[in-house]
């Protein structure tokens, strides 16, 4: 597995309004999705392509288009959903699945209680949707689920991190470090693209210092 950390000032400045405790619901979803963005533009730098010609009005020039099948953008159930607009924007053409998980407040065990994904993935590169890597349980589910149906590539674009869980997701996840064009073809690529990698978690299983709850911060507490 490997972890990108995007440590572009902008997104900086974001990610430190949405962290901040004043923020209100309506600018942290604004913030949410103009982040997600610009981690998008790095999540998605080794996306499949293949070779076009256009005319322009002066004459032929080479390019490229996004190679089929379309990738497929997994958010997860419920803050995911908070990401979504941000990551279309940028891949208008790609199909949306979703997967929900419940996590258990007193062991912090993720059951899944919602797999709306296709059965065949085969050759598909995905993009999982999930603000906070705490323990990392529910993100090591969400990639087994994908890499089982034959994804080639598992690219979970998080806010923030927690060490504790991508230390989890990477041992589940081990290889291939190589990347597209290395050993992509032996098992698939599996890589994390964050805003930032915090100290740590909270015995409640809360990133410190984080940013509290995503899902209340965005939708509400319900
Ligand atoms: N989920 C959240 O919403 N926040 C955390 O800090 C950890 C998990």
């Amino acid at each position: 597995m490997r972890t990108l950390v995007v440590d572009h000032p902008l997104v900086t400045h974001k990610l430190t309004a949405l962290r901040d405790v004043a923020t209100d619901t309506a600018t942290f979803r604004s913030l949410t999705a103009e982040l997600v963005t610009l981690l998008a533009y790095e999540a998605t730098r080794e996306m499949r392509v293949q070779p076009v010609s256009v005319t322009t009005p002066v004459g032929l020039a080479s390019g490229v288009k996004l190679a089929r099948p379309v990738p497929l953008i997994v958010p997860v159930l419920r803050a995911g959903i908070g990401m979504l607009d941000g990551m279309t924007r940028l891949l208008p053409m790609a199909d949306v699945g979703f997967v929900g998980l419940r996590r258990d407040e007193e062991s912090l065990i993720a059951s899944t209680y919602a797999d709306r994904l296709p059965a065949d993935l085969t050759g598909r590169d995905t993009f999982v949707l999930d603000p906070m890597l705490a323990t990392g349980g529910t993100l090591a589910t969400v990639i087994g689920m994908l890499v089982t149906r034959g994804a080639a590539s598992v690219t979970a674009i998080c806010l923030l991190a927690a060490p504790e869980g991508l230390r989890r997701v990477e041992e589940a996840f081990p290889g291939p470090e190589a990347g597209r064009g290395g050993n992509a073809d032996a098992a698939p690529w599996v890589r994390v693209v964050t805003a930032t990698v915090d100290e740590r978690l909270n015995d409640r299983g809360y990133i410190v210092p984080g940013l509290g709850d995503a899902g209340d911060r965005l939708f509400g507490r319900i």
